[in-house]
């Protein structure tokens, strides 16, 4: 399909509509109401945060989590003001809800060092892990588990799970359904709102055990805690999850020593020759305010639904970007290849803001390009220390970081 420019409405309703027409084979329900994309709605959801709440709550399914991670995910809210508006929310002690924008940043700093390798097995596996496809009566929630049924149904229908419910779903996939986590992860990462392949992809290895030092699991007693036990009360089936996690651990694992390193690299096809005359400023799909700096330069700004990037993702995700790109009003949308619109718009060099993606970045290394850093939630010296030691656990960037993204402003240096 050749390059085609297209005007979204501003008329949400109609907006949703020309998406749905754009992209018939992307699959599933509208975006709902609920989940209006923009950075208007991620400041309004960043205003509501309790981090008193948060810190009791945030296993409950119920709990008083943000919602957020769609509108940092696309760069709607960055994280740094994230950071610093709970600062001003909380008292300080009150540290857990800065603690978990921290995992975001530690996943982000693993997919700048490791690049496409996220995708495959970080480690070798703690435990034995199977290579089962994933089945359909699974996407399809009819495993009778009204749990597991439960929280496929709420992601295809939101395209949000809460993380306890991730956590729940992936294991169950993992560990009791023997799936490889890799297919699995990526049908969640096209589901989700916020899909973010660093913290996506290393979850589920966290969770298999090739990021982490073992694997995660859960039992019954677990589940029934943090769901009220609202979905137990309406099962039928024996439940697999019943049981000390003694005895779970006995009956779902054999302990194995075999590296299953599987690389998933891809070949970007294309090559640009780069003749013309355009300085395009390209928003990514990390970059979508209207508040981000280069929103504000002269040039040209441009955004590309390209297939070879989104042809996975659920309908309601591009909604999502519809949503963010019309407050947007500056940057023209487009359709079609990255390669041929930038050559369509004559495009001499292209400038966009730093990401950890490989694939655009590969895709766009024929071009004259310029990344401009993201904005840092911690000093260059810190990052470059972070960089050079080559940190890969959690407890060990933490020991890095964690003082500077707690420090209060009123606290000296
Ligand atoms: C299997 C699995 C897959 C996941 N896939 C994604 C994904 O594709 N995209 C994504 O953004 N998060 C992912 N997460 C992390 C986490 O579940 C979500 O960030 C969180 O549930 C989003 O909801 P919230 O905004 O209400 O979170 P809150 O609990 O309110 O947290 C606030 C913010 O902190 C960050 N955060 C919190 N916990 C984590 C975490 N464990 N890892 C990374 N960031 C975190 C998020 O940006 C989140 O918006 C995944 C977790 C698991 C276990």
């Amino acid at each position: 399909m050749s390059p085609i420019r297209i005007h979204l409405s501003t008329l949400r309703a109609q907006r949703l509509q020309e998406l749905r027409a754009l992209f018939p084979n992307h699959k599933g329900a509208d975006l709902t109401e609920d989940w209006i994309g923009g950075r208007a709605e991620g400041l309004r959801r960043l205003h509501a945060i309790k981090p008193a709440l948060y810190e009791k709550t945030r296993n409950h399914i119920n709990g008083a989590v943000t919602q957020l991670s769609p509108y940092l995910r696309h760069g709607c809210i960055s994280l740094s003001e994230a950071i610093t508006f709970t600062k001003t929310q909380s008292a300080p002690g009150d540290n857990k809800l800065l603690f978990e924008f921290a995992w975001r940043d530690y996943w982000r700093h693993i997919w700048y060092m490791a690049g496409e390798k996220i995708h495959s097995e970080m480690e070798p596996p703690k435990v034995k892990l199977g290579r089962n496809p994933l089945p359909p009566y699974i996407t399809e929630s009819q495993t009778k588990l009204p749990c597991i049924d439960g929280f496929v149904q709420t992601l295809k229908d939101t395209g949000y799970l809460h993380n306890h419910a991730r956590m729940w779903l992936s294991s169950y996939l993992i560990h009791w359904q023997k799936i490889d986590w890799r297919e699995a992860s990526r049908w969640m990462h096209d589901l989700l709102l916020d899909g973010d392949e660093a913290s996506n992809s290393l979850s589920w290895q966290w969770v298999a055990s090739t990021f982490g030092s073992k694997p995660y699991f859960f039992n019954q007693e677990n589940l029934s805690k943090y769901t009220q036990n609202q979905p137990c009360e309406n099962c039928e089936v024996t439940c697999p999850f019943k049981g000390s996690y003694e005895s779970l651990n006995l009956a779902l694992f054999e302990p194995t020593t075999a590296p299953a390193k599987i690389s998933t690299t891809s070949n970007f096809p294309l090559v640009f020759q780069h003749n013309g005359a355009e300085h395009i400023i390209l928003f990514h799909d990390e970059m979508l305010s209207p508040m981000n700096p280069m929103y504000q330069r002269k040039q040209r700004k441009v955004f590309i639904f390209d297939a070879y990037f989104y042809q996975n993702w659920a309908l309601k995700r591009l909604q999502f970007l519809a949503d963010c790109l019309a407050e947007m009003p500056d940057v023209e949308v487009w359709v079609g290849d990255t390669l041929e619109v930038l050559k369509v718009l004559n495009t001499g060099s292209v400038e966009t803001q730093m990401t950890p993606n490989t694939a655009l970045r590969k895709c766009l290394s024929g071009c004259h390009i310029t990344y401009v850093e993201e904005q840092p939630i911690y000093n260059e010296t810190t990052k470059q220390k972070l960089n050079a030691k080559g940190i890969v656990r959690f407890s060990k960037y933490w020991n890095e970081v964690g003082a500077e993204i707690l420090k209060r402003e009123s606290e000296p240096a």
